[in-house]
């Protein structure tokens, strides 16, 4: 075999980069990220013939190699950087033969920098219907390239595409324009201090403002006065390099590519006018997202309900078999339900992310985001945060994960830091026992107290993750230039292969990423609450039984789980910090629950019941017990006050490991987990402290 050939995968956004690396590369690609940032980087193999492999570079979508976005200035980096180990031999510009003209642009620049350059043009299959035709000799012509055209939908032109790609030594590398005519002196003077190098090479290292140059950079600006112009003349002078390409481009065009309106059949701006409408377009989008929740939240029990009851029935098969010891329950207890913790989320990722690629692919997601935007951009938010911050009402880890789609960097992370305050399904079992224990029945216009409340902690989410990512929008000082490209793709049926790899790919991520952790942190607080140091614990059993002689086999082991629970690490942690949370209005109980619950919310009701030894798993059971709970001066412990003030300490804090370490993931640090989990926490505590103590 010889040595794969590196290839470069460019272009426009929606130009079907990503489909051209999918019908090229299959399943055999990987994901990751760039070093350091948090864009995603995608590598694939593709056999070009029998001995000889391509290394794909699936790169982030850019306009131009003027960098305004991390995005864009990861394609520089690379094209400018012939050291990096992924430098290309031969950069494959895709474009969109309707969008022909805007496309071309990053084709004539990067083809100016010398690297063996060949025109992919896609989406041949659309030619016939907008009574497109190219004449492609003139065009290969003109533009002094190769060209493909193909058509991923419909698998067409994919062989001549690498075969084309396998001759990449026969490209040509001279450039299209002449980058000197926008300043001969200029240039001239650049071309004397650095004889051997492109000068449109030179030119971009020294106009772009974000500092990538492990290359010349620095040489460029000390040698010479080029870093002496004044801003204004840098821009200048790029605004003539764009119009001189744009000249170019229309040329080429003019010979090479005729439009024959008449043809086009507007099925586009016929569904434009009714999905973008002002009323009807949002009516639609929500009874979209209504049918998409209702799938997710149906379709996804099923398999959860079979997942988690299958994993139950593992554990206990494997400790009815296993020698008893310290290892099976670690294995029994400690792993299998941490794994099973993990393996609960799929079916919810799988779904969502199901629907997110058909709407993404079909092109209606930019309708929805041209609809959201004006809204949520006053928040520092963006069009495309409407989908996880709505999606965080089923879990906010695939929710989390949605938010990749959103191209600008700081509007990405306000997104991904307030998307953990929308009411997600792990907080219902924890509000709806509250309620029922502390909200009076009545009713006010009709509308009774414990929906108003249930329905009042759902709007508070939603007003808190938009008040945050207001603030957070005015104090997070992240540059990240965001240009608001309206980008309308044509209405398209969804490519099945597309949406199959991207639900494989966000599955995959998920259990192999942030599983690790959720598996590390539920084993150690597993310990935490299976060990207990001292007499009391471990003679747990005795103390039980001298205590209560009366018992009976089942209720001795129920009590003696209660006795173990309070004398484990867990147990003690919750009594140490009684006299922090006894000013919200909670006993050490509530407090082993709270740390229990910072696992994941929803064992807060498992936990008390353990610690009440209530001895069925019944609701109405739980709730009994936690009604007769009294306090030292004799009132009860769950009262109107510190049940509401217990309520919105969940509702702001942020208790759950997996959405820590998804975001773990996404953003590539542990800083941002980090402000999140003390951020909300403390937000909680505040809120839960302020309301409790007015409403005592
Ligand atoms: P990227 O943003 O450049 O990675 O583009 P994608 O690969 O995500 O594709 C953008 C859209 O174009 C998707 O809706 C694809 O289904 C669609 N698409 C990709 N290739 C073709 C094609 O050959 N013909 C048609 N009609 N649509 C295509
Ligand atoms: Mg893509």
């Amino acid at each position: 075999m010889s040595t794969p050939v590196k290839i470069a995968l460019l272009g426009n956004p929606n130009t079907g980069k990503t489909s051209v690396f999918n019908a090229l590369t299959g399943l055999s690609q990987k994901v990751g990220n760039y070093p350091g940032i948090t864009v995603e980087k995608k590598e694939g193999i593709c056999k070009l013939n029998h001995n000889t492999k391509g290394l794909l570079i699936d790169l982030p979508g850019t306009y131009s190699l003027n960098a305004s976005s991390i995005d864009e200035s990861v394609v520089i980096e690379l094209l400018l950087n012939k050291k990096s180990k992924d430098f290309p031999d031969v950069a494959v510009v895709v474009t969109d033969v309707e969008n022909l003209k805007r496309n071309l642009l990053l084709f004539t620049q990067v083809k100016d920098l010398e690297i063996p350059t060949l025109l992919v043009i896609n989406m041949a299959d659309q030619m016939k219907r907008k009574g497109i035709s190219l004449d492609l000799p003139l065009l290969e012509q003109t533009l002094d390239t190769k060209i493909v055209l193909i058509s991923t939908r419909e698998n067409r032109g994919l062989e001549e595409l690498k075969k084309t790609i396998l001759d990449y030594r026969q490209l040509s590398t001279s450039p299209t324009i002449a980058i000197n005519s926008i300043d001969e002196k200029y240039f001239k003077d650049l071309e004397k201090t650095f004889p051997n190098q492109s000068l449109y090479k030179l030119w971009l290292v020294i106009t772009q403002d974000v500092n990538f140059a492990k290359i010349d950079r620095k040489r460029v600006s000390d040698a010479t006065d080029f870093k002496t112009q004044p801003a204004s003349y840098l821009k200048r002078m790029q605004q003539k390099e764009t119009i001189k390409r744009y000249q170019f481009i229309n040329n080429v065009l003019k010979q090479g590519l005729t439009i024959n309106r008449e043809a086009a059949i507007d099925l586009r701006s016929r569904l434009d006018r009714v999905l973008i409408h002002k009323v009807w377009g949002y009516a639609i989008f929500f009874i979209v997202l209504l049918t998409i929740f209702q799938a997710i939240f149906h379709w996804s029990s099923i398999p959860q309900d079979i997942i988690d009851s299958g994993f139950v029935s593992l554990s206990e098969r494997l400790k009815n078999n296993l020698p008893e010891g310290v290892f099976t329950n670690l294995l029994t207890e400690g792993i299998i339900s941490g794994l099973g913790g993990i393996v609960i989320f799929i079916p919810q990722i799988a779904f969502l992310f199901l629907f997110i690629s058909i709407l993404e692919e079909s092109g209606y997601m930019s309708r929805v985001v041209f609809l959201m935007d004006r809204g949520l951009r006053r928040f520092g938010l963006n069009g495309k945060s409407v989908i996880p911050l709505i999606s965080g009402t089923a879990c906010a880890i695939p929710a989390v994960m949605a938010t990749r789609n959103i191209e600008n960097w700081k509007e990405r992370l306000i997104t991904i830091l307030v998307t953990p305050f929308t009411t997600c399904s792990a907080r219902l079992p924890v509000y709806s026992i509250l309620i029922a224990l502390v909200i009076p029945e009545g009713s006010f216009f009709g509308l009774n107290y414990k929906g108003l409340m249930l329905m009042g902690l759902y709007l508070l989410g939603f007003g808190m993750a938009l008040l945050a990512a207001w603030v957070l929008s005015k104090t997070l000082s992240i540059t990240s230039k965001s240009y608001f490209v309206v980008e309308m793709p044509n209405y398209k049926l969804p490519l099945l292969k597309n949406v199959g790899i991207t639900v494989w790919e966000k599955t995959r991520t998920f259990v192999t990423e942030a599983g690790k952790i959720i598996l590390a942190i539920s084993i150690l607080l597993w310990i935490l609450a299976s060990y207990g140091p001292g007499k009391d614990f471990n003679n747990a059993e005795q103390i039980v039984r001298q205590n209560h002689p009366e018992l009976n086999a089942n209720a001795l082991e129920i009590k003696t789980n209660a006795y173990k629970l309070e004398n484990s690490y867990i147990g003690i942690l919750g009594k140490s910090i009684e006299p922090i949370i006894a000013p919200l209005g909670y006993d050490w109980k509530i407090g082993i629950a709270l740390i229990s619950s910072f696992a994941a919310r929803e064992v807060f009701v498992g936990t008390l019941a353990t610690i009440y030894s209530v001895e069925s798993d019944n609701e109405d059971t739980i709730k009994n017990k936690m009604g007769s709970e009294l306090r030292a001066d004799g009132t009860p412990l769950f009262n109107l006050a510190s049940g509401i003030s217990l309520m919105l300490f969940y509702a702001f804090a942020m208790q759950c490991m997996s959405t820590l370490a998804i975001v773990k993931k996404e953003t590539n640090s542990w800083k941002w987990p980090m402000v999140q989990l003390f951020g909300m926490s403390i937000l909680a505590y505040i809120v839960a402290l302020s309301t409790y103590q007015i409403l005592a």
